[in-house]
Order: C-alpha cells, then sequence, then structure tokens
C-alpha cells in the first residue's frame, strides 16, 4: 500500500491524549494528524485507534492500540482488503506489574488496611490470614506477552508456577504445562489462578461454576482479560458461597461495572477499572508499533503484529 498520512482517531483518549502520539510520530515522513469521528478515509491512509469506528473500511490499514481487537468485525477487514494490526507484545511489565500488585495485596492483605485506613482502624488481619507467596503455586492461563509478564515475576517470588497453553509445549519459567482440555487439572491446586488468553470462541465463559469449584477455596482469581472469559455469575455465586478466597478483576462483562453489581462489594475482591496495562509512556509503545509498520509499507514488507 502507499502511505500518505496516520489519522490518530480520537478514540485513543481513554489511553492517552492523541496529540502525544502525533507528537511522538512526527518526524515520519507521512502526515500524521488527530481525527475525530465523521473523518473520511481512503486507501493511503492509516488509522491508529482503540476500537472500530467510522468510516475505518476505507483506510488502508487500522492500528488498534489494544492487544485484545474483540470488538474488530475481522471478516469485514479480510472482505474489504483493509489490514488490521494490533498491540500484542506491549503489555508484559505492566499488566505482569499489575498482578503482581494483586497477589502481594491478597498475601500481605494490603486492601484490607487500605480498607481500614479509611476508617483510622488500627486492626490486624487474624493471624491465621497472612501467607508468603514463595513456594504457592500460580496458573497462569495462557503464555503468550501477558502470560510470560507473570510467569518471570512469579519465578522471581519463588513460586511454583504452572501454566496452561493450547499446544502443551514446554515453556522457560513454567514447571508444568497443562493443554485446555487438562484445565480442571491446572487449577485444581493453585493458590492463584491468572487469566491471561484473548477473548475468543474457545475462551469465552471458560471460566465457569464448575472450574470455579474445582478450585480450592483458599485460591484466589486474577482476570486480567477479558470479563467474558468468566461467567461473572458463577464468580458472584463462588465467592457468595466462600468456595474460593477472593478475586482480582480488572475486566468485567459489562464496562463501567454497573453499580448495581455485588461484585463491589466483597471486601476480599480487588477491582480495577479496566487499566491493568495502563501507563504515562504508553502512547511511545503504540509509537513504536506504528513506526515499525510505516518501514514496512514503505518496504513492502509484511506488517508487524497483523490481524488481517
Ligand atoms: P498474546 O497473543 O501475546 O497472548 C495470548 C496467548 O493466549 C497466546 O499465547 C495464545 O496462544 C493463548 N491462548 C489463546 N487461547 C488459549 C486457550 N484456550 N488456552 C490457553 N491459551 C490460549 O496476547 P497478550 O498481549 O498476552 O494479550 C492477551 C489478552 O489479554 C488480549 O487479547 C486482551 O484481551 C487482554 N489484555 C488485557 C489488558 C488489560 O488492560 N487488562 C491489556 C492487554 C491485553
Amino acid at each position: 500500500m502507499e502511505l500518505d498520512r496516520i489519522a490518530i482517531h480520537d478514540s485513543v483518549d481513554i489511553v492517552f491524549p492523541p496529540q502525544q502520539l502525533v507528537d511522538a510520530l512526527s518526524d515520519l515522513p507521512v502526515t500524521v494528524e488527530a481525527v475525530t469521528d465523521g473523518a473520511s478515509f481512503d486507501r493511503t491512509d492509516g488509522v491508529v485507534a482503540f476500537g472500530p469506528g467510522e468510516n475505518f473500511l476505507d483506510a488502508g490499514w487500522v492500528h488498534c492500540i489494544r492487544a485484545g481487537y474483540d470488538e474488530f468485525d475481522v471478516d469485514d477487514y479480510e472482505a474489504a482488503g483493509v489490514s488490521l494490526t494490533n498491540s500484542t507484545g506491549i503489555h508484559g511489565t505492566t499488566v505482569g506489574e499489575t498482578v503482581l500488585g494483586y497477589l502481594l495485596a491478597f498475601a500481605r492483605r494490603l486492601h484490607r488496611y487500605r480498607d481500614r485506613q479509611n476508617e483510622s482502624a488500627w486492626v490486624r488481619e487474624p493471624q491465621s490470614v497472612p501467607f508468603t507467596l514463595a513456594e504457592k503455586r500460580i496458573c497462569v492461563i495462557g503464555l503468550g506477552t501477558l502470560g510470560q509478564g507473570v510467569v518471570s515475576r512469579a519465578n522471581g517470588l519463588g513460586m511454583e508456577v504452572v501454566g496452561v497453553r493450547r499446544s502443551g509445549r514446554e515453556t522457560p519459567g513454567v514447571e508444568t504445562v497443562y493443554t485446555p482440555d487438562e484445565l480442571h487439572a491446572a487449577v485444581s491446586d493453585a493458590r492463584f489462578v491468572v487469566l491471561t488468553t484473548p477473548l475468543t470462541d474457545e475462551t469465552a465463559g471458560m471460566i465457569d461454576a464448575s472450574v470455579l469449584k474445582t478450585m480450592r477455596e483458599d485460591a484466589y482469581l486474577i482476570n486480567v482479560a477479558r470479563g467474558p472469559v468468566v461467567v461473572e455469575n458463577a464468580l458472584i455465586d463462588a465467592l457468595s458461597s466462600g468456595s474460593i478466597a477472593g478475586a482480582g478483576l480488572d475486566v468485567f462483562e459489562t464496562e463501567p461495572l454497573p453499580e448495581s453489581s455485588p461484585l463491589w462489594d466483597f471486601e476480599n475482591v480487588i477491582l480495577t477499572p479496566h487499566v491493568a496495562a495502563m501507563t504515562n509512556a504508553y502512547h511511545e509503545d503504540i509509537a513504536a508499533l506504528v513506526r515499525e509498520n510505516v518501514t514496512r509499507i514503505s518496504n513492502g514488507d509484511e506488517l508487524y503484529n497483523h490481524v488481517i
């Protein structure tokens, strides 16, 4: 394709101000400008956006600033002959550190002390409650960028790391690799089950009542993947009945999480508003991906991180 312009769609504003990316790409040999809904595109345009938008199928290339491109209708892009690229590969550190935060909070009870700080209450957790992460088993489901970011940090803490990978192939830092059909065995003895898969037909509803029932009573579920990977009502039931110990949740079936959701009220749940990958340097990582593909387009090479 011939590339004349990169249009930074204002949907990226949910993650960073569009102008940050315009500035970061200002030295490219093409026009780089911010656009809003209603902008028109042609085949010489690349569009950088958070999610699908108006007239994007008229462009030559659309880059999604998220790893999960599940909101894009991939078939439409293929039919229209529009290249679609995503941002997988950049979230291992941010999401890895966020997951570490949940793990440490639950083990060392930091979330409970913050709750009590809000009430100026000097109250210790019962002695039987705090624990250490060292030697505890963590099961990481999905061993891509996010999964490996979690694995390497769990290794650093001396945890016993197991994982689930479609191929079942050996993975550095993971003691035992299970395949998806062995999911129950994979989660059954883990203190932490961490979800780091994309949302696909295969993973939608993957963590259902039966998987939650297989988990230990002292286990925590961490979801930084996508909300619908977990059957949310089944999770609420498991938390209500105490059949698992708690959950760290960054993503939900409906976002923003409705005020009426019972998930807000569990003291053993840490909720974050889909921010596991948030960082003040996000636009720099996106700029590097866009820059790479501008080079590839001018060389006529296959696009990096291409979905279509
Ligand atoms: P990735 O492509 O690098 O890794 C995903 C991995 O999951 C791949 O290795 C894939 O083979 C594996 N996988 C797919 N189906 C599986 C299954 N049924 N069982 C086990 N493994 C399976 O992607 P990534 O950058 O690691 O991101 C993963 C997902 O996490 C994204 O698609 C997105 O939905 C979500 N995400 C969320 C945030 C956030 O802010 N919470 C940030 C980035 C990504």
